[in-house]
């Protein structure tokens, strides 16, 4: 793969028309996720040959079965984890390291995990390069990552059958978890809000499409 990291006007003219269309036709309205979208060159993640595809507003695939998300869903993702600056985010599934960009964009402290070992070393290295710096894994996410819970955030990028109990366990009291939950078919956006030691709030929204969660707790 022929990657370059050149970001000029048409680059950032592409940017600044997917931002506004994610704004005005997708109505997503977090200012602050606009703005970091506005800032991560996504062109970076594709091979040159496909610069014209990476600002539209699709998923593609980056090898190994698995895609980048569309930047509605991580528009969309993003905007219900409400990150602050400072916060402890868990995602599980790297995949190209694009969202884990966008979340280190708004401040967050992120851990990041990735079941394939060809995207998670490609993504290390690749963020590397443009100056990002995340805490990267390489395992089951479906469990989470004990370790270095609790967490402010969680946020998972693949679709799940249920919600694992254990990831409720890794949120903190006041923290938020938004996972896609549905069949292999659809999912639906599920947000579980920890509102004490022992009550969590769930509320489900859109309809998406994402490829499989895939370990223990999982499909
Ligand atoms: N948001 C990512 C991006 O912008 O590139 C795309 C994520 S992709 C839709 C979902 C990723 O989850 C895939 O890379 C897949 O290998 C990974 N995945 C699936 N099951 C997993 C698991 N149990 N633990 C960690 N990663 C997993």
């Amino acid at each position: 793969m022929a990657y370059k990291f050149i970001d000029n006007y048409r680059e950032q003219g592409a940017r600044k028309k997917l931002v506004a269309q994610l704004r005005d036709e997708r109505k997503i309205d977090d200012k602050r996720v606009m703005e970091a979208i506005g800032r991560v060159p996504r062109h970076y993640f594709f091979d040159e040959t496909f610069w014209k595809q990476s600002y539209k507003d699709i998923a593609f695939p980056i090898g190994e079965g698995q895609t980048i998300s569309q930047p509605y869903t991580v528009a969309y993702q993003t905007q219900l984890l409400n990150i602050k600056e400072g916060d402890k985010v868990l995602e599980i599934g790297t995949g190209s390291g694009y969202q884990t960009c966008i979340l280190l964009e708004l401040g967050a402290v992120v851990y990041t995990i990735e079941r394939q070992e060809k995207l998670y070393r490609r993504a290390k290295l690749f963020l590397g390069k443009m100056g990002y710096h995340p805490q990267f894994f390489v395992g089951d996410g479906s469990r989470g990552i004990p370790g270095f819970a609790p967490y402010d955030k969680i946020l998972v990028t693949a679709g799940a059958p249920f919600v694992p109990e254990v990831m409720l366990k890794q949120l903190k009291v006041g923290g938020i978890l938004v996972i896609p939950v549905g069949d292999e078919q659809s999912q639906k956006m599920v947000t579980v809000f920890r509102v004490s030691e022992t009550d969590y709030e769930r509320i489900e929204l859109d309809t998406f499409r994402f490829v499989p969660l895939v370990g223990d707790q999982a499909w």
